[in-house]
């Protein structure tokens, strides 16, 4: 239904009940696809209601709600848990590895998971080393640790053997994007500050990540060996944010340490063990199909899609069929840290999974499903979701070629650029040069980032965070980094000539980019007799070889492999005594080359056209 609504413009309304989901940071222009309206106008209607968002601006659950409530709609913001929820619900699969709706009777405790943060240098990857080192079941194994992304030791604590799992990828980076996407795998941080050098500002951060998280945090003195250590002054300076140690009538505990000398060590799993005792309720219920988090994944040449798996609930076991992301298989085999074969898994053991279709990414869920069947399709069903929210990233974000338009819709006025190059000389100089690009009032161009070496995720993120894009001058975004910047829709620009980058830029600004384009063959022909023909000239009776012949199109003359004759045209096609559009592979048909006649048997008629390339 179509009804004029305020601002002059025309918007098809619901009926106050029309139910429209739109995923979690969608924009107008998502939403107008949803209900087949023109974005502008949404721009517009939201505009006189007090709103101002442009069309690709991604928009918050209230200006969704306002514009819905104006139009007929109720808008339903759905976030991806949400949406993954509702998928296994349809399968029947619950994915809960909470505690909350479980009986008391089938919970058992379960180890603490422990990720290792704090300052660079500080000491994480010597600390969890030394940790590592600790292990006496190890050595007892002969075992020797392979990196898969998370281990365990165990220690012996008032009588008892506790294991500890410990992600071995330290900092908080990893830790926070696996957060991004939904996935709690940490139950206690171990802070690592260094004796010598202080509360820094990543000590900071990795704090607040935690704090966010609602982590207990464990603070580690490292270092305690260096002289000057001031293991004194990190207690001290950590009051300011809370963590104030137990020896100061708090309830954090602080274990100075050294990891370059193994001091303390046993100590500070100790710490981990109290904490987690004291804090937390940890337990699982062990007697289900697996759930969990994906925390690491590899593609191995040898053994395929392997992926490092944390259980947290239920056991894992050789020959279930698991999803994990939208990579889906049976478990072929899992191995522990020892590169031992195991069995089984159980809440809170990291094992690593061979037998995966793909590649799952770090904090994707994984479950057991019913059957290999469920498992594809539940897999298929979280692809295609997918592939639909980074269509709809990569939509809005912005490239040279769609630069003018965006001007003209007023999306930008900005072009922001991300300069990467070799030498910090050619960054400074592709620098100079573009900012002295003129372009006119209606556009400006910033330099939001610059550095030497290749593009990093960090300039990714950036550059999605800011609709920029990105130049590399002499370098490149290699494997992963390259894929992130495909998948989001970042678009990045290679150059080794400085000259071209200004040119094409500055064609850019002015909206004068011109297309590029790429010959594609449509077919071949081989001649096999020639008729002449008073009236047409020399026809071709040819036999189309691949592909196909179209009357109109462009040719080039081929004589066993040498070129006669370019940009000849098809100008008459016939099938015996018809005239044809086209003749397809396999059929043999009378070729008219209009003023060519220089013609011999097995000449090969290639046609082809000029397709725009899309740039890259
Ligand atoms: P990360 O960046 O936090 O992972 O830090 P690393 O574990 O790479 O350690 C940084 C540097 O500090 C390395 O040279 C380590 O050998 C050194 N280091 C780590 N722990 C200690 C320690 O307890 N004592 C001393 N003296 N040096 C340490």
């Amino acid at each position: 239904m179509q009804a004029p609504t305020i601002g002059g413009v025309t918007v098809p309304r619901g009926d106050g009940t029309t139910v429209v989901r739109v995923r979690r940071g969608s924009s107008l222009t998502d939403f107008a696809d949803r209900i087949n309206a023109n974005p502008a106008s949404l721009v517009t209607v939201l505009f006189h209601l007090g709103e101002m968002a442009t069309a690709t601006q991604s928009l918050d659950e209230d200006t969704f709600r306002l514009l819905g409530a104006e139009l007929g709609y109720d808008v339903q913001v759905v976030s991806p848990e949400d949406e993954e929820r509702e998928l296994f619900e349809q399968f029947d699969i619950d994915i809960d590895t909470g505690i909350e709706d479980e009986e008391d009777a089938n919970l058992q405790p379960r180890p603490p998971v422990v990720t290792v943060m704090g300052h660079v240098d500080h000491g994480k990857t010597r600390l969890l080393d030394a940790i590592r080192n600790e292990n006496v079941v190890a050595a007892e194994a002969g075992g020797i640790t392979q990196h898969i992304g998370a281990y365990q030791v165990v220690k012996e604590h008032e009588g008892e053997e506790r294991p500890i799992t410990f992600i071995d990828t330290p900092g908080h980076e990893a830790f926070t994007a696996m957060r991004a996407r939904g996935a709690k795998v940490t139950d206690i941080a171990i802070l690592v500050v260094a004796a010598d050098d202080g509360v820094m500002p990543q000590t900071i951060e990795a704090l607040n990540h935690a704090q966010a998280a609602d982590l207990p945090i464990v603070v580690a003195v490292n270092k305690i060996d260096v002289e000057g250590a001031n293991p004194a002054k990190i207690r001290q300076q950590l009051t300011e944010y809370n963590l104030v140690a137990e020896e100061y009538g708090g309830d954090t505990m602080f274990v100075d340490v050294s990891a370059k000398q193994g001091t303390n060590i046993d100590e500070l799993l100790d710490a981990v063990l109290l904490t987690a005792d004291a804090a937390l309720d940890l337990r699982a219920n062990p007697d289900k199909d697996a759930r969990g988090v994906a925390i690491e994944a590899n593609l191995d040449r040898g053994r395929g899609a392997t992926a490092t798996v944390l259980v947290q609930s239920g056991t894992l076991r050789v020959g279930d069929a698991i999803v994990a992301g939208s990579a889906h298989g049976r478990v072929r085999a899992m191995l522990d840290e020892y590169g031992t074969n195991v069995a089984e898994a159980t809440p809170s053991r990291p094992v690593q999974v061979l037998g995966l279709s793909s590649v799952p990414r770090a904090g994707d869920t994984f479950v057991v499903a019913p059957d290999d069947r469920t498992a594809r399709q539940i897999a298929e069903r979280r692809e295609a979701a997918d592939r639909q929210a980074s269509l709809a990233k990569a939509r809005k974000r912005i490239s040279l070629e769609d630069l003018n338009e965006a001007l003209a819709a007023g999306k930008v006025e900005t072009l922001n650029l991300i300069l990467k190059g070799d030498v910090s000389g050619s960054v400074e100089a592709l620098e100079d040069a573009l900012l002295q690009i003129d372009v006119g009032d209606e556009v400006e161009l910033r330099i939001i980032d610059r550095g030497v070496g290749a593009i990093t995720l960090n300039n990714i993120n950036l550059a999605m965070a800011s609709d920029a894009i990105i130049i590399g001058f002499n370098v490149r975004a290699e494997g992963q980094n390259a894929e992130v910047a495909e998948r989001e829709g970042v678009e990045i620009r290679y150059y080794s000539v400085i000259y071209n980058a200004i040119e094409e830029i500055e064609a850019a600004l002015k909206g004068m980019l011109k297309p590029e384009f790429e010959e594609v063959e449509l077919g071949t022909a081989e001649i096999r007799e020639i008729f002449r023909s008073s009236k047409f000239g020399n026809i071709a009776g040819s036999i189309v070889r691949s592909g196909e012949i179209r009357r109109g199109a462009r040719a080039r003359i081929t004589r066993t492999g040498v070129v006669v004759a370019e940009n000849v045209e098809i100008a008459g096609l016939r099938r015996f005594k018809d005239d044809v559009t086209e003749v397809r592979e396999g059929y043999e048909c009378g070729i008219n080359l209009g003023s060519f006649n220089d013609l011999q048997i097995g000449d090969l008629i290639a046609t082809y056209e000029m397709r725009e390339k899309p740039r890259d």
